[in-house]
């Protein structure tokens, strides 16, 4: 018999509680524990994953549509990043302590002995996202500097890919048995609805979030963050429209080569990905107009396969055709699509002054489309990278030489962006100790954080300074190890 409709949200509400309620018991334990069992724990999750990697695999294709070759390197790269949190940990992360020592005299110059270390913030609660069912899922680069900070989670997975989710939580709490550590270090909420997931969030004894996904749901969550009596940190990685620029340097060796290189940047994946290139600033000239038409032809060869979900789908529809009816928006490329899960590619284009003004054309498509920017002259892009105000990334195209301008460039796109590329395409993130993923809002919710690269795991360490402390005090923090 089936549950009754008023007895639905309560049953998703006890498993929310159920699962949190694991965490915190585990968190007592693992917060605790030497971080070479943090390590060794992170090493055997990464080689689980190798291991049933062909399983796995053909899954999330089953469940996704983004290919094996796709999937197989985002397998490999987020048992790589498990890797590297364990190399950090025994490298000495966790027992990283700063340490004054106490100064005799009055203060300012005398002070006590103080030293800071850096504690487990606790409970986090992590919600998966779509477009990858691997590195920002259960195991994902949230989950893995979670774990390496000392922190239990509990996992939110993504309604795109149910059964590689739960399968790879199985393959999780196989590792955690072997390993003698509780199940609740990583806890698994399975089939939550919304309301649920915003329990979750809600949760008292919840102590961070991390939440990759759109700007829509990401906004709701970080308002239920701190809507909270005691409001918890809510790190969210959200949509972006990663400006990228063509100044006239770059076309000096004509359009085709860097038209061909866009192009498959947008089309990556259909499109699906947070460092998509959304927005392509072009100098309203003949180059500028060269290029365009360049681009146009090149995006409209690319035949993207089908998006994650029919409701991203939707989406994309949507976004476009928002796009689109914007007053001095022209569609440069918006073929039909003849296949009705993979959508064509969609080039729209619009002049600077118009762009700035109207906020609904700075919103991101999620897929394969971009927008034109003409923009007249250095002052315009200036203007325009302003508007734009946060995003993952900038990348600036033909900015190699020291100029005024360049100069100038590069400073306006720091100022909006958390990585700023000097050539290449955004699509693509290194995992590593200088990795930036995050930007001012809109892109994320805490931009001074990053949650790709190594950096990742201070997220989830809370500072504490320990005055005039025993050694034994110190050393509880640190593993054991006092420098
Ligand atoms: P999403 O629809 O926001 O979903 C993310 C997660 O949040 C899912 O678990 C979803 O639950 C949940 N959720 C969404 N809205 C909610 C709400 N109102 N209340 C409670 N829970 C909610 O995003 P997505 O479809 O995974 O990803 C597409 C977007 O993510 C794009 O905009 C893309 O740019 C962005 N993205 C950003 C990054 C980054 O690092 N900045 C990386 C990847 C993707 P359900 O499972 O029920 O849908």
């Amino acid at each position: 018999m089936s549950a009754a409709p008023q007895d639905v949200q309560p049953q998703a509400f006890a498993a929310i509680d159920a699962a949190v309620a694991q965490a915190v018991d585990a968190q007592a334990h693992y917060g605790a524990a030497p971080h070479t069992t943090r390590s060794a724990l992170l090493r055997a999750l990464a080689a689980a994953l190798e291991n049933d990697a062909a399983a796995l695999v053909a899954l999330a294709d089953a469940e996704t549509s983004l290919g094996t070759a796709r999937l197989n390197g985002e397998l490999a790269r987020t048992a790589f990043q498990l890797r590297g949190f364990a190399d950090r940990l025994d490298a000495g992360a966790a027992a990283r302590i700063v340490d004054d020592a106490a100064v005799p005299g009055a203060p300012p110059a005398g002070r006590p002995h103080l030293t800071r270390v850096f504690a487990p913030l606790g409970p986090v609660a992590m919600f998966s996202a779509s477009n990858f069912p691997f590195a920002f899922s259960v195991l994902g680069g949230d989950t893995a500097s979670a774990l390496a900070a000392g922190c239990t989670v509990i996992v939110k997975p993504h309604s795109g890919h149910p059964e590689l989710s739960r399968r790879v939580h199985t393959l999780a709490a196989a590792v955690l048995r072997e390993q003698g550590l509780p199940l609740g270090v990583v806890a698994f909420v399975d089939q939550a609805t919304r309301e649920a997931a915003t329990h979750l969030v809600r949760h008292a004894e919840v102590s961070a979030v991390a939440f990759t996904g759109s700007y829509q749901g990401g906004v709701a969550l970080w308002h239920a963050a701190n809507a909270r009596p005691r409001p918890i940190p809510f790190y969210g990685e959200l949509g972006s429209v990663n400006p990228l620029l063509v100044l006239p340097a770059a076309l000096a060796n004509g359009c085709d080569a860097p038209a061909a290189t866009l192009a498959a940047s947008i089309a990556l994946d259909c499109g699906q990905f947070c460092t998509s290139p959304g927005l392509i600033l072009i100098r309203d000239d003949t180059d500028g107009e060269r290029f365009a038409t360049v681009l146009v032809r090149a995006l409209g060869a690319h035949q993207p396969h089908a998006m994650l979900t029919p409701a991203m789908r939707r989406g994309f529809e949507d976004a476009t055709a928002r796009i689109a009816s914007q007053p001095g928006v022209r569609a440069r490329l918006a073929p039909p699509s003849t296949n009705d899960d993979a959508p064509a590619p969609r080039l729209y284009e619009v002049d600077a002054l118009t762009f700035i003004d109207n906020a609904a054309l700075h919103e991101e498509m999620f897929g394969p489309a971009a927008l034109l920017v003409k923009v007249r002259d250095h002052a315009q892009t200036l203007a325009v990278l302003a508007a734009v105000a946060g995003s993952l990334t900038v990348t600036l195209w033909g900015a190699d030489a020291e100029t005024p301008d360049n100069r100038a460039l590069a400073a306006a796109a720091q100022r909006i962006a958390g990585r700023v590329l000097f050539g290449s395409v955004p699509t693509g993130v290194a995992v590593c100790d200088a990795q930036q993923h995050g930007g001012p809002w809109p892109a994320s919710t805490q931009p001074q954080s990053t949650s790709v690269g190594y950096a990742a795991m201070e997220r989830f360490l809370r500072p504490v300074a320990l005055q005039d402390a025993p050694q034994w005090a110190i050393a509880a923090n640190t593993g054991g190890i006092v420098s």
